[in-house]
């Protein structure tokens, strides 16, 4: 068994993703070993030499990552704001861009204490589990309908709550459901929502069109089915003074914002841009009785 430099065996998985049309050969080549060794991919230049059966299963990683199965189905792992979170089949894998808008929820609870955090559509539980991270005072609820992506919101709010953060609450729930979360109404601080939201028929990469689920992507022909619900939920659950905040598709920059101002109960409707500056999500605060 001759052993083989890893530096060769990751140079050619960059040559045979980038040959496949991947974005960004070098990284997922690089993440790929690191996985299968299990190092931080930082620390690969430690690994000088590999086995053979390591480059075997390397190959076949990137094999499958060249068909665009998504990296992160390959590595069974995502993350949102430093909170690990397991991804497959069935689930939405957690975008870096949501992020800003978690940043965003969090800056609205530094005045409150203890705080009450809805997150709707919550998927993998990536916003609500963030949230919890950030803030274990807070009580969080998190609300998916299907049940694949609530089985894994449950595998997620387990190993979280095992790392030590505070427990979430899982509901089974459809947004579109007036007497969602019925309890809640006029109690919570801030409700974070990421939907389905891409207009029907829009073109999407491979990965997300294959592999994530069609209804935790697409939101109907305008692609706001799902986000008038959001709208019409939130409203009824915040508090006064409570926030809202909802990502959108970038061709919604006007439209997201206009449903929330139609609202009499909500004010200060603000537009937010993403890193590449396009306008990726709206907020508003449910306004003083
Ligand atoms: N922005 C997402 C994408 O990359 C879609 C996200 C969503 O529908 N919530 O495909």
């Amino acid at each position: 068994m001759t052993r083989q430099p890893l530096r060769l065996a990751i140079l050619e998985a960059e040559r045979a993703l980038a040959a496949a049309g991947v974005d960004s050969p070098r990284t997922d080549a690089e993440l790929l070993a690191a996985h299968l060794l299990g190092v931080e991919r930082t620390k690969l230049m430690m690994v000088p030499l590999v086995d053979p059966p390591m480059v075997d299963a390397l190959r076949d990683l990137v094999h499958r990552r060249a068909a665009r199965v998504p990296l992160q189905h390959l590595t069974g792992q995502a993350a949102l704001a430093g909170v690990s979170l397991e991804v497959g089949p069935g689930v939405f894998i957690p975008r870096p861009e949501t992020e800003l808008l978690l940043a965003w929820g969090l800056g609205l609870l530094d005045s409150v204490a203890r705080p009450t955090v809805v997150d709707l559509c919550t998927g993998s539980g990536a916003l609500g589990l963030a949230a919890a991270h950030s803030r274990p005072d807070a009580t969080v609820h998190v609300v998916e309908k299907d049940p694949a992506a609530l089985a894994w919101a449950r595998r997620n709010a387990q190993r979280c709550s095992e790392a030590g953060d505070t427990a979430v609450t899982l509901h089974a729930g459809d947004v579109a459901d007036p007497a969602l979360l019925a309890d809640l109404e006029g109690r919570v601080d801030l409700v974070l929502c990421n939907p389905p939201y891409v207009p029907e028929g829009s073109p999407v990469p491979p990965e997300v069109r294959h592999h994530d689920p069609h209804a935790a992507v697409f939101g109907g022909r305008d692609g706001l089915d799902v986000v008038r619900h959001v709208v019409t939920c939130a409203a009824r659950l915040l508090r006064p003074g409570g926030g809202v905040a909802i990502e959108h598709d970038d061709t919604h920059g006007g439209s997201v914002p206009a449903l929330l101002t139609a609202r009499r109960v909500l004010t200060d409707v603000q537009e937010h841009p993403d890193l590449a500056g396009r306008p990726r999500f709206a907020t508003a605060r449910r306004a003083a009785p």
